[in-house]
């Protein structure tokens, strides 16, 4: 093979079996079907996040699983296919930390460069407490408010700018 095929790379139509060729197709080179035309692409895998403030300051997650293990950041997850994001970071977070919110404003939207089993693509939501009790569940080890002055070692880079501006208009 002339290509170098990336270990993720599908090599299989998920349609009807055949090994895939790569084609032009819509201006780039892609994984085609030779036997029934169906072609693979590569879509961003889209994340969806929840900021939440209290008068203890901003909820934060220990994350209990690689990438950035044992680092913190905000609660977090996939978003499905199907899914309305805004839902889905109200879920993500009560399934973290047991904590029922409600979204109230889209706070920001990043591209990464790809990272193993991250995100390309982050959503970052305002959420507001409507009930729960906080506990640290599913993909993290421990969940608690943090007072500005006070934050843990973050996980992302990113968070820690959408904080900053956040926590200055806050009102803590
Ligand atoms: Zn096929």
């Amino acid at each position: 093979m002339s290509e170098v095929v990336p270990p993720d790379a599908v090599r299989f139509c998920i349609r009807c079996g055949a090994p895939l060729e790569k084609r032009r197709r819509a201006g780039k080179m892609r994984p085609v079907c030779p036997v029934c035309g169906w072609t693979y692409f590569s879509d961003p895998k889209v994340a969806v996040a929840a900021v939440v403030f209290s008068e203890n300051g901003v909820l934060l997650v220990r994350r209990a699983n690689p990438p950035r293990q044992g680092l913190w950041a905000f609660p977090a997850g996939f978003l499905d296919a199907g899914e309305d994001p805004r839902r889905a970071a109200e879920r993500e977070c009560e399934e973290e930390t047991g904590l029922r919110v409600r979204v109230s404003a889209l706070l920001d939207v990043q591209g990464k460069p790809v990272e193993k089993m991250g995100a390309h693509i982050v959503l970052y939501f305002r959420a507001e407490v409507t009930g729960g009790i906080l506990q640290a569940r599913d993909d993290v080890s421990e969940a608690a408010f943090f007072p500005p002055e006070a934050l843990p070692p973050l996980a992302f880079e990113a968070p820690g700018k959408i904080l900053a501006w956040n926590l200055e208009n806050a009102n803590l």
